[in-house]
């Protein structure tokens, strides 16, 4: 199986997007080699430990890719958390700050029971405020956060900081 080093080599740093002074890390070469894709999702189901989780939960957008695959391995069910507008019913939502911008995210509010078992997955940790949003969603449909876990971790951004969970997780640490 490749490892991290092998996901490593095949992200793709983009400089200036999507505006000036962001380097952005493109997962696409990750995703279009079934071999890395595959490890990538491994490697993050892996973070669950022994836990049996009732639902990984993705974030908007990249994070569903993952979160989809991740499910599947764990014999779990999917949850979207989206941008605001983009769920027909009925939703709780929170507002954050990202890295470049702000913006709403919203779940299903019967898409989670309380007390089941979560894995909460996303490409990347940057500053960590679409995730801390995320888990405030999560939280206050009572849910069992089990980790958070990113493939990506922009670790100069100290989005970690930000997540008020004690286990959070990167398969690459930058
Ligand atoms: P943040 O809320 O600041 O932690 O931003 C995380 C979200 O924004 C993730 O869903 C990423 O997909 C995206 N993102 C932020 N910064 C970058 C970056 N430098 N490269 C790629 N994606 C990014």
């Amino acid at each position: 199986m490749p490892t991290a080093a092998d996901l490593d080599a095949a992200i793709r740093d983009v400089p200036d997007f999507p505006k000036p002074g962001i380097l952005f890390k493109d997962i696409t070469p990750v995703l279009g080699d079934a071999t890395l894709f595959k490890a990538s999702l491994d490697l993050l189901a892996e973070t669950a430990g022994e836990h049996q989780i009732d639902k990984v939960v993705g974030i908007d957008a990249r994070g569903f890719i993952f979160a989809a695959g991740v499910a599947q391995l764990l014999g779990a069910g999917f949850v979207p958390v989206r941008k605001k507008g983009k769920l027909p019913w009925t939703t709780h939502e929170m507002a954050y700050t990202l890295e470049y911008g702000e913006s709403i995210v919203e779940i299903h509010a019967d898409a989670v029971k309380p007390g089941e078992k979560i894995l909460l997955v996303d490409d990347l940790l940057a500053t960590g405020g679409t995730a801390a949003a995320s888990i405030k969603l999560l939280k206050a449909l009572d849910a069992d956060i089990v980790a958070v876990s990113f493939l990506i971790e922009l670790a100069s951004l100290k989005g970690r900081d930000a997540l008020v969970h004690p286990h959070i997780n990167a398969i690459l640490t930058y």
